[in-house]
């Protein structure tokens, strides 16, 4: 079924029909040097493909967890294509996104979308407040689109921003970071490219947004646009994962996760025309610093997603223990107790803030930004520690063990089975799958969401210490202490 710029299908419901809604869009993908003829076909495409059908599965088997009633339309839709009405709701997509990091165990793409809507629902708000535009309208009719035809819609933030220490218009090339060229009465046209981006190839459309804080001089740059996936003038460009070939090489352990993986890309814009009725900010560049700053606040706290996939971690290692006949050690059991305070402290911090969210000026409830933070800033380390530990709990096996073609090898397979043997009541072939989860978790194809996607994705350690940084109140601190220390007193306050 071809898909016309991002208008059909009229609707999504299962996984099934999700696959088959992004056939036939006639991409320019590229990937290892060749153009893909089509992406859903692609070997080392379809896991990340299958990780977001599993979100309309999801839907289905459990509505109460992935759906909820529209605020817009009073059905019911998918939950990440809600604007969040309340702190419960905020909970609840935590919730959802635990889970699903629980059945992919990889990045499921998803969450950008709905953090982008939840943002500029307030931030279009407010810009229409200022300027009377009309942003937050065309948002809202947007969204509805979207939400009736169930797409899946990603957010494009981070700009490929050349040398960092310079704001967009000081950079020698002007297309750094994501701009308008040109506008008419019709709508405008971008230029720039956005990096990293998640689920872009697997998405109906992408909303663009500013990366940073911006200037007067700026104000080409601040722009918020809508555009299909398949709009003209764009180039998507792959980005490989570690390991990533082995889903080519046939055969299903070497692999470790045979069905889920997440996707970045590249997403290069050449003149890529925005009708008016897509464009929800185009020259307000006071702004983009809000709406940065409410998109990683949602976003922060959305990276609970990573102790769904620290469960399978922890199942994993588990596992191995187990099958190598060591569970029952007290160091084994201890490591097995650090693992999921780690995960749970990642899990606190994120649902806390979602719990401790307020109502935003156009009703959308925000979470709170410090314990965001504090989550987000706890992910970019103990998924680290929590791969260290699962790999000392695997054995060297989990980097030396030979490939799929060896344990099928007529010669081999029975010295490989009789010497890679754990406990005598486990198959070898067992103990190989645990071992090839882990390595696909923390060295692999999945390291990328686990790992680096948690360093880096929402923002990099040291931006999350500046927000922490900014919301310390060290000054009312101070004061608590200078009035027990008896330094001032009680009135003073
Ligand atoms: C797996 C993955 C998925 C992602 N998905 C998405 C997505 O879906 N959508 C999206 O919009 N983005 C996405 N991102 C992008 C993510 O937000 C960025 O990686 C992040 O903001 C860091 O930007 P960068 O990668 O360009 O690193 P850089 O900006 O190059 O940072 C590298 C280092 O330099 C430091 N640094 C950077 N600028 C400065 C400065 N001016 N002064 C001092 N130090 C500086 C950083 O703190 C960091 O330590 C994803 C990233 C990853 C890795
Ligand atoms: S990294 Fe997590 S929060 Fe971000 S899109 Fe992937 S699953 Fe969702």
């Amino acid at each position: 079924m071809p898909l016309g710029h991002g208008d059909r299908p009229a609707r999504i419901e299962s996984g099934d029909d999700y696959i088959e809604s992004l056939r036939g869009r006639n991409l320019k993908v590229f990937l290892l040097g060749e153009r893909v003829a089509e992406p859903v076909d692609h070997p080392m495409i379809r896991p990340s493909i299958n990780a977001v059908a599993e979100t309309y599965d999801l839907a289905m088997r459990e509505p109460e967890v992935a759906t909820v009633v529209s605020s817009l339309t009073g059905k019911r839709v998918n939950r990440f294509l809600h604007v969040a009405q309340s702190a419960e709701d905020l909970v609840a997509q935590n919730m959802m996104q635990r889970k699903l990091g629980q059945n992919t165990g990889t990045c499921f793409q998803r969450c950008v979308g709905m953090d982008a809507f939840n943002s500029l629902h307030s931030v279009t708000y407010e810009i229409d407040e200022k300027h009377a535009t009309p942003y937050h309208q065309r948002l809202e009719a947007f969204l509805s689109t979207m939400q009736e035809r169930n797409y899946v819609v990603g957010g494009a933030m981070t700009d490929v921003k050349g040398d960092r220490s310079k704001a967009p218009n000081e950079q020698d090339d002007p297309d750094l970071f994501v701009h308008v060229t040109k506008r008419n009465e019709d709508g405008i046209w971008l230029k720039g490219a956005k990096a990293h981006q998640t689920g872009c190839i697997n998405s109906h459309w992408i909303i663009a947004m500013p990366t940073i804080r911006l200037g007067p001089a700026d104000a080409d740059y601040a722009v918020v646009a809508a555009f299909p996936v398949d709009a003209p003038g764009i180039t998507y460009i792959y980005g490989r994962q570690s390991c990533d070939t082995r889903s080519m090489e046939g055969g299903s352990i070497d692999v470790g996760n045979a069905n889920f993986s997440g996707q970045e890309a590249m997403v290069v814009l050449d003149e890529v025309f925005v009708p008016w009725s897509h464009v929800f900010m185009d020259g307000e560049h006071e702004f983009a610093a809000m709406l940065v700053e409410r998109f990683t606040c949602y976003h922060r706290r959305s990276y609970v997603c990573k102790t769904g996939v620290g469960d399978v971690l922890i199942g994993a290692a588990a596992q191995a223990a187990e099958y190598n006949g060591v569970d029952k050690a007290s160091h084994i059991k201890d490591k097995l107790v650090q693992m999921p305070h780690l995960n749970e402290t990642m899990y606190a911090a994120g649902i806390a803030s979602s719990h401790q969210a307020r109502p935003t000026k156009s009703g959308c409830y925000l979470n709170d930004d410090m314990l965001a933070n504090v989550c987000k800033h706890h992910v970019t380390k103990m998924p680290f520690e929590m791969g260290r530990l699962a790999q000392d709990l695997a054995g060297g096996l989990v980097s030396t063990a030979p490939s799929e073609k060896e344990l099928r090898h007529p010669e081999l397979g029975a010295l490989l089975d009789k010497y890679l043997k754990g406990r005598a009541d486990t198959p070898t072939e067992a103990r190989i799958r645990v071992l090839r989860l882990i390595e696909n978790m923390t060295m692999g194809r999945n390291a990328v969401g686990y790992l680096t996607e948690s360093l880096h994705g929402a923002g990099s350690p040291q931006a999350q210490r500046i927000q922490i940084g900014r919301q310390m109140a060290l000054d009312f601190k101070k004061g608590l202490a200078r009035r027990l220390a008896g330094i001032d007193s009680a009135d003073d306050e």
